[in-house]
């Protein structure tokens, strides 16, 4: 097993039966354009546990983005087993992956994406509503969760009347709004000021220890990566680090 087996993780200490959130096995991706192959994964394993608060790290190019779109189902694999909450996801359709998708996984980017003419409950309300929850419903989690995110007083907002680190709160509101038991969030606090990073890191921070979420984090700040439980590290398409964030994020 790897380093981090021997670290407890909120989930593993309460729940010894639950299977990983996610499993991969054997990972390989790469991308064709034209003629030119260019191999990014060699081969991943790696599992996250429920309750794992996980920053991905790694330089530029070395595939932390396409990692997180495999994790997240948004691309395939050439080659290996990807797991997800004890389910085999690697043989299923497209179709099939975006039900998994919808469910599972919560999404945030770098850049927002927050609908500039919706205002704050109603970007949140929007994928309960697509998930087929009746208006009511909808606004009602909606509400709850810009609570969890500390903006229940912004519902009414237009996203453009919010700062930066505001508007990746509400992203978050989203992302979680249909219960995923799973984030994802490629570098969240990359167009963020110092002060609204620890904003939203507050806001991982809460979701992890209070509601048990899962996170996987892509970061190339090393201040950003020390919130977390774990951090992995990608070098030449392999997991070149796992364990502790102190022991290797200014590496
Ligand atoms: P990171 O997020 O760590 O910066 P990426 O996963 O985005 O890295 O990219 C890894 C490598 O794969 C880079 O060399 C990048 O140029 C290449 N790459 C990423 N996406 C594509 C794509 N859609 N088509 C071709 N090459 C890609
Ligand atoms: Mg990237």
């Amino acid at each position: 097993m790897r380093a981090h087996a021997t670290q407890t993780s909120a989930g593993a200490a309460t729940g010894a039966a639950r299977p990983p959130v996610l499993s991969m096995r054997g990972i390989r991706k790469s991308y064709r354009t034209g003629d030119v192959q260019t191999p990014v994964l060699h081969g991943i394993d790696l599992d996250v546990q429920p309750g794992d608060y996980v920053a991905l790290m790694g330089s530029s190019g070395s595939g932390k983005s396409t990692l997180m779109n495999l994790m997240g189902l948004l691309d395939r694999c050439d080659d290996g087993r990807y797991t997800l909450q004890g389910q085999d996801v690697s043989g299923l359709s497209a179709t099939e992956h975006a039900a998994v998708r919808n469910g599972q996984i919560g999404f945030v980017f770098q850049s927002f994406n927050l609908l500039k003419r919706m205002n704050v409950l109603e970007n949140v309300a929007l994928p309960m509503i697509y998930a087929g929850r009746s208006r009511h419903q909808a606004r009602e989690r909606a509400r709850h969760m810009l609570e969890q995110v500390g903006l229940g007083a912004m519902a009414a907002r237009m996203p453009n009347q919010l700062s930066g680190g505001q508007q990746q709160r509400v992203a978050i509101a989203r992302a979680l709004a249909n219960e995923a038991p799973l984030l994802l969030a490629d570098e969240p606090t990359g167009n963020l000021d110092t002060q609204t990073t620890a904003e939203v890191l507050e806001v991982f921070d809460k979701l992890n220890r209070e509601a048990g979420l899962t996170i996987v984090l892509v970061t190339h700040e090393p201040d950003v990566a020390l919130k977390a439980r774990r951090l992995v590290r990608l070098k030449d398409g392999l997991i070149a680090f796992d364990g502790r964030p102190e022991e290797q994020a200014y590496a």
